[in-house]
């Protein structure tokens, strides 16, 4: 479960990480009184659980309680990312002299976590780790070992040498929340310098939802959960929410995990994982697609279905509904039953399905690269 800004925030304050000063609102009035106690400019957040907020609209900020109430009323219950503004997150605008990133997650080859650091925040870590590999390093923690001394010196030898005290604390208390929370991933971006120190401008926990001890998050859950992971779970598909642009579609786990590793090796960056289940129908298909190309990440969809008991051809017509007037290419991988007859329905529609999957993979990451 990812949790909102506000709460992820609560987690860090609980651990002695500052943050900025400041309260959740839920209606305008509530953001000109927090900004009225606050008595100097506000930064107005729209709590949705997906980043990049900032360039969709939804960090504001504002010089009075007025102003700050007339943002407030024309962001809440408007969208932001296509999620529904319902809280607001009302701060103390910082003075910012640098922005650093400071996270920790699961290192999947590894299995254990893995510390992140770059002293150029602000910007996605995936975006600037490869526009900049040399501006973030990572340091794994072994779980027996913990965030040594060593391994903390080695992450923050690319910091600035003044601020490399105030970081090995921030990062051993990021580590206790993470270690505490059973946290797959924190983040502190940007983790900003001010006349003040170090202070958490924004947060972003995910835990697991079957091991967090704390109960507290439990009624938040559905607040939390990103539209597309909700309309997924409605609509009974099995889904996960990753971290590229390519969104994989399939039916049967195996299949879909196939085809992400296949992304992945192509060079691509998959957005998500859709598993439509066994007996794919024409709608479910069409749903799966609707639902991705919601989605505004994802630049590139591969659907890979086997068409066991269902038809191919009824299959291809659910896929050519769901893809009417999709922005974004569609690569589709098409095998089983009345396979002749779905091949044809598509390439009538100019969607030429591949052969194999690798084909696909490869197909898929380069229309993804050369879209730009
Ligand atoms: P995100 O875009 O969803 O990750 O939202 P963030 O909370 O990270 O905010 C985006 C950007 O807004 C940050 O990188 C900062 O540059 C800026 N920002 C956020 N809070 C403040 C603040 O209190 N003062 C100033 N000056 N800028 C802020
Ligand atoms: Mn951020």
């Amino acid at each position: 479960m990812k949790l909102l800004e506000w709460q992820g925030r609560l987690l860090l304050q609980e651990f002695g990480i500052p943050v900025p000063r400041g309260e959740v609102v839920e209606d305008a009035s509530g953001a000109r009184r927090v900004a009225q106690e606050l008595a100097k400019s506000v930064v107005l957040k729209a709590q949705v659980p997906m980043g990049g907020r900032g360039k969709a609209g939804g960090i504001r900020v504002a010089r009075t309680p007025e102003e700050a109430e007339g943002i407030a009323a024309k962001l809440i219950g408007g969208e932001i990312k296509g999620a529904v503004v319902k809280k607001l997150l009302v701060v103390e605008a910082a003075e910012i002299s640098g922005e650093h990133y400071l996270g920790i997650t699961i290192d999947r080859t590894r299995r254990a976590p893995v510390l992140i650091y770059s002293p150029e925040g602000g910007v996605e870590i995936e975006e600037m780790a490869r526009a900049k590999p040399e501006a973030v390093t990572r340091e794994p923690v072994p779980p027996l070992e913990g965030p040594s001394a060593f391994r903390l010196r080695r992450l923050l030898r690319i910091a600035p040498q003044w601020l490399r005290k105030e970081l090995v604390e921030m990062a051993r208390k990021l580590y206790e929340l993470f270690r505490e929370y059973e946290a797959t991933l924190v983040e502190i971006n940007p983790l900003a310098e001010t006349p003040n120190g170090l202070l958490a401008l924004d947060a972003k926990v995910i835990i697991d939802d079957d091991h967090s001890p704390d109960a507290r998050f439990a009624d938040l859950r559905e607040e939390a959960v990103d539209p597309a992971e909700r309309d997924a779970r409605d609509a009974g598909f099995s889904y996960v929410r990753l971290d590229g642009d390519i969104a994989v579609i399939g039916n049967g786990a195996g299949l879909v995990m196939a085809t992400l590793d296949l992304v992945a090796q192509a060079g691509g960056r998959p957005a998500c994982f859709l598993d439509i289940g066994g007996g794919a129908r024409a709608e479910r298909v069409r749903k799966a697609v609707e639902l991705v190309l919601r989605d505004e990440r994802v630049r590139a969809v591969f659907v890979n279905v086997f068409g066991g008991i269902t038809r191919c051809d009824e299959v291809a017509r659910g896929l050519l509904d769901g893809a009417n007037g999709a922005k974004v290419p569609i690569v589709v991988r098409l095998t089983g039953t009345n396979e002749v007859e779905g091949r044809r329905t598509l390439m009538k529609a100019g969607l030429e399905p591949v052969e194999t999957l690798e084909e696909g993979a490869s197909l898929v990451v380069f229309l993804v690269k050369e879209g730009g």
